[in-house]
């Protein structure tokens, strides 16, 4: 498989995921790969379950995803996404919460490429935001390229060896922001984090729905951006009784 789908940070937005979904399914590409938070703030934990594990090939479990099983893992959680995640634990069926439980927290594809929710080394931040960042995390990376999710911003960040014993400073690492449609090549003998943006709840200011497309091949990252309906996710969202800035964050991307 060469072209290959990756979706992350859906959180219970069914409106967001279907009509991502669809684009996939238009742009037939048959693989794809799931990075996590499938669940958490929005009204459809339960349905984007039952979705990822029928289209996805692989999926990694997200901080959510487990704290929608184990809510002690939502201690450092704000107000906001714990009402979110008490509710979601509610919601869901427990044999949807053990479907959960039992997602790896990292898994490899093909040779070359790792996926995994939010950050390769362990630290007191795990958000890959920034070079500064990203630079320790590279310490984790062992292939060319690692897939992240977790910041809800679609990025890529390239370090400038392919040598895992290598380690870099901020300066080192080059940040790549991409927008709708916008791709970048991933050079031989360097090592990548790539990250598609959010399915269900983007933050980059850019409310569509974000997702990503790796090329194996030719070895490029793509991000495509969808439309959907936005009002009725909020109206979802409303009528479960989550709180109501979850829902006026989707219309700001933000
Ligand atoms: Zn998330």
């Amino acid at each position: 498989m060469t072209s290959i789908a990756v979706i992350s940070d859906i959180h219970g937005n069914l409106h967001a995921l279907e009509a991502v979904l669809e684009e996939i399914r238009r742009l037939r590409l048959r693989e794809i790969i799931c990075l996590g938070d499938i669940v958490g703030y929005g009204p459809f934990p339960g349905e984007c379950l039952d979705l990822v594990m029928a289209r996805c090939r692989h999926s990694v479990r997200g901080n959510h995803d487990e704290a929608a099983y184990n809510l002690a893992a939502a201690a450092t959680f704000n107000g906001n996404a714990l009402r979110a995640i008490r509710w979601t634990h509610e919601t869901m069926r427990s044999d949807q919460l053990d479907l959960l439980r039992l997602l790896p927290e990292v898994t490899y594809v093909e040779e070359d490429v790792m996926c995994i929710h939010n950050c390769p080394v362990p630290g007191p931040s795990d958000y890959i935001h920034d070079s500064g960042m990203a630079a320790r995390a590279f310490r984790g990376v062992d292939v060319r390229v690692c897939l992240v999710g977790h910041t809800h911003v679609p990025a890529v960040f390239e370090a400038p060896s392919a040598n895992v014993e290598d380690y870099f400073k901020a300066a080192d690492i080059a940040a790549f922001p991409l927008m709708d449609g916008q791709s970048l090549q991933l050079k031989a003998g360097r090592r990548y984090i790539c990250n598609p943006g959010s399915v269900g709840q983007p933050r980059d200011n850019d409310p569509r729905a974000s997702f990503g497309v790796l090329n194996t091949r030719r070895w490029t990252f793509t991000i495509r951006r969808v439309e959907y309906d936005i009002d009725a996710a909020q109206d979802a969202t409303h009528a479960a009784g989550l709180p109501p800035i979850l829902a006026d964050r989707l219309a700001l991307g933000a």
